[in-house]
């Protein structure tokens, strides 16, 4: 983890704190936790989310409307200091229409590279961002000709609009290459080699408008049906070799993009080699843990990046782990009993696969943090780890 300062020319920040309403594109709960961490910095917020009393609308003004609804987008862009986004899936004509009108940060540019598979593994490639082997996939016969170049296992994917493991397969044998086709031909797709990694990482950042930029520690993440489970930050046996690859590939992006606010990284590792799986220009689930477990959570830097304002410690404060409640509600007193947990809920009605809350975790020792995460798995009823 390291901070550093950028341009010697900084922007001045685009409102005082106090008088600045933040938009938010997505109701979510990185919306909600956005403003949760606004709140104390004097801030105000308005969402624009399709959805009636979504997360970040509890929270604070919602425009209920869809995102590419010209008037909707006017009269959420009014009188505005800055617009950002809580998922990547902006439309290019929305995010063109705000941006005419208050500055919109994460850049549009960051969208574009981060919205479409092959295009994000083409941006990674040519910084010279390792990447799993892929092959840009739209007929049948591209899938044959692409399953005999990278072998078998591989993961196919659609290009755009997977989230949460939503989209992609994994091909083992023939079998499931014809069942895939049946099931997902008939748009772009993107045949990529199995990585049999031996753990997933991930690392956020934050860059503000004047360049300043941080890094968090890395985080080690847990997935189950391709769903992020659990997250261990800083990442067990994490190196400053390691950290300052992860960091060295974060910079190249951050700066061929002119980023500004957080970027999220996914890391597969495998022995002493990374490779990167995708981006998110936004705050990032595997960086929940930044709220009680860092000097300044990774929505608190966003902010402040998008502001203009200087950016916070990102440093950890002992050992953290962020448990994701999918699909149902444990039992709420028994989790809260447990010492150095934080629960955090996101207003949301359960349904399966569906994220509706986390726990943090914070201990002083790798110890203590996994005999606090047992507590947990035992209330959950599920290994996480
Ligand atoms: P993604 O939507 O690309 O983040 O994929 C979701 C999850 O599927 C990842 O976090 C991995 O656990 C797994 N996965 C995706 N791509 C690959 C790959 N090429 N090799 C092995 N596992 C993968």
């Amino acid at each position: 983890m390291t901070e550093s300062s950028g341009s010697p020319h900084p922007l001045p920040p685009v409102a005082l704190p106090g008088h600045a309403i933040v938009g938010i594109l997505g109701g979510g709960q990185l919306g909600r936790m956005l403003a949760l961490a606004g709140y104390p910095l004097g801030l105000r917020f308005r969402f624009l989310e399709p959805t009636a009393d979504s997360p970040g609308g509890q929270m604070a003004e919602q425009i209920v409307a869809p995102y590419d609804d010209p008037d909707a987008l006017r009269r959420f862009s009014d009188g505005l200091a800055v617009a950002t986004y809580e998922f990547e899936n902006v439309s290019v004509a929305a995010a063109s229409q705000i941006s005419a009108r208050v500055p919109l940060y994460p850049p549009p540019a960051a969208l574009a590279a981060s919205q479409e598979r092959i295009v994000e593994k083409t941006f990674f490639h040519m910084l010279e961002i390792p990447v799993p082997a892929f092959s840009a996939v739209e007929s049948a016969e591209e899938l044959n000709a692409a399953v005999e170049r990278l072998g078998l296992p591989s993961v196919l994917k659609t290009r755009r609009f997977g989230y949460d493991g939503k989209g992609q397969r994994v091909l083992r044998n023939q079998k499931d290459v014809e069942a895939a086709w049946t099931e997902m031909g008939g748009e772009p797709l993107i045949l990529e080699r199995f990585v049999p990694f031996y753990r997933e990482l991930s690392l956020i950042a934050a860059r503000s408008r004047n360049g300043e930029t941080v890094f968090y520690p890395l985080v080690e993440n847990h997935h189950r049906e391709g769903i992020l489970r659990l997250s261990l930050a800083p990442a067990p046996r994490l190196t400053p070799a390691l950290q300052g690859q992860a960091e060295e590939f974060a910079r190249r992006i951050l700066e061929e993009l002119e980023y500004v606010g957080v970027l999220a990284i996914e890391f597969f590792q495998q022995g002493d080699r990374r490779r990167a799986n995708e981006m998110a220009p936004r705050v990032h689930n595997s960086g929940h843990w930044t709220i009680e477990g860092a000097e300044t959570s990774q929505f608190e830097n966003h902010l402040r990046a998008i502001l203009g304002m200087p950016l916070g410690s990102p440093k950890a404060f002992g050992f953290s782990a962020m448990v994701n409640l999918i699909g149902e509600l444990p039992p709420l007193h028994r989790i809260l009993q447990i010492p150095g947990a934080h629960l955090h809920l996101y207003g949301k009605q359960p349904r399966a696969a569906r994220k509706i809350g986390h726990v943090t975790i914070r201990a002083i020792s790798p110890e203590e943090r996994h005999e606090r995460l047992a507590q947990l798995q035992a209330i959950i009823g599920k290994t996480v780890e």
